[in-house]
């Protein structure tokens, strides 16, 4: 199998450096083809501006949407974007690797999601019209492929536990899962979390890649997480709204997982 391993932390000495190197290592001894973006290395341009596509007229107004869909159909799009994205088509499985910031990923992660799902690519793709809402949360260009989030994080696990201070992990992540890789279709696997980095010592260290080393061989066999399809009859089109008689008077964002 191809595993695409996205990785965010400009250092690489650190935690999250280790467990990259860790994770390379098993996936490519059981017989992975591994391929890393490692964005700070690459030097990874994280904004989206006119620059990204080379048809761009200068002097005219730029619209990030409509620029991204011409460049894609086009084949105008930097030669930056356009790599990352055969790397997406070239991978089985995809891993996001990042240390948790504010609540979220790096800028430079969130600016490679900007700049490498392009419309047409990984929005905007199938019919949008009041009988069908596009090809999207579970259908999609990456359909068929599985992606997992390796983090780390500086809290405590209880800090975001079901009634933890910084809310639940889950729920947290929700955005990522949810919106970056269940929208364009890939199966989400639960997250591998790393909690209270600064606690962490060799014989932690031992047990944490022990853990993930397990996660890493059960890639393919790993229960996705069962969010529920747009267009597998859950919701109400166009509204895209759950349907009244599931999970009645519920709403969250707990409601779009099947239980
Ligand atoms: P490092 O700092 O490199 O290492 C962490 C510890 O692991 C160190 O003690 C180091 O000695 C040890 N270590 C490293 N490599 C090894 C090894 N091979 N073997 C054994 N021990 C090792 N945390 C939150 O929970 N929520 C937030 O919203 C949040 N926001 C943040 C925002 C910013 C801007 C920053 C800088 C930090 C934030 N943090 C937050 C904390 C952040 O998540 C952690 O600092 C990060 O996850 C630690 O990962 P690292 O790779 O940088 O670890």
């Amino acid at each position: 199998m191809n595993v695409l391993l996205v990785y965010a932390h400009p250092e690489p000495t650190s935690l999250n450096g280790a467990l990259r190197d860790f994770s390379v290592k098993r996936l490519e001894a059981a017989g992975h083809a591994v391929r890393v973006s490692d964005l700070y290395a690459m030097n990874w341009k994280a904004v989206v501006d006119a620059g990204d596509s080379t048809e761009h007229v200068p002097g005219t107004a730029f619209n990030a949407s409509l620029e991204s869909k011409r460049a894609f159909a086009n084949g105008t799009q930097s030669a930056d974007i356009a790599a990352e994205q055969d790397k997406l088509k070239w991978a089985d499985a995809v891993i996001l690797q990042f240390p948790l910031w504010w609540f979220s990923m790096p800028a430079i992660l969130k600016g490679w999601v900007e700049r490498v799902y392009a419309y047409g690519f990984a929005y905007g793709v199938g019919e949008h019209s009041d009988q069908r809402w596009g090809d999207r949360y579970g259908e999609g260009s990456l359909a068929g492929k599985r992606a997992m989030l390796v983090v780390t994080a500086g809290g405590w696990e209880p800090h975001y536990g079901p009634r933890g201070i910084n809310g639940p992990i889950d729920d947290i992540l929700f955005p990522i899962n949810h919106g970056v890789l269940f929208y364009p279709g890939f199966d989400v696997l639960p997250p591998f979390v790393v909690y209270r980095t600064s606690k962490m010592d060799a014989a932690r260290f031992a047990q944490t890649c022990d853990a993930l080393g397990r996660r890493l061989d059960e890639l393919w066999s790993t229960r996705p997480i069962p969010y529920r399809r747009q267009n597998a009859g859950d919701y109400e089109i166009p509204e895209c709204t759950l349907k009244e008689d599931i999970l009645p008077g519920q709403a969250g964002l707990g409601v779009h997982i099947a239980k």
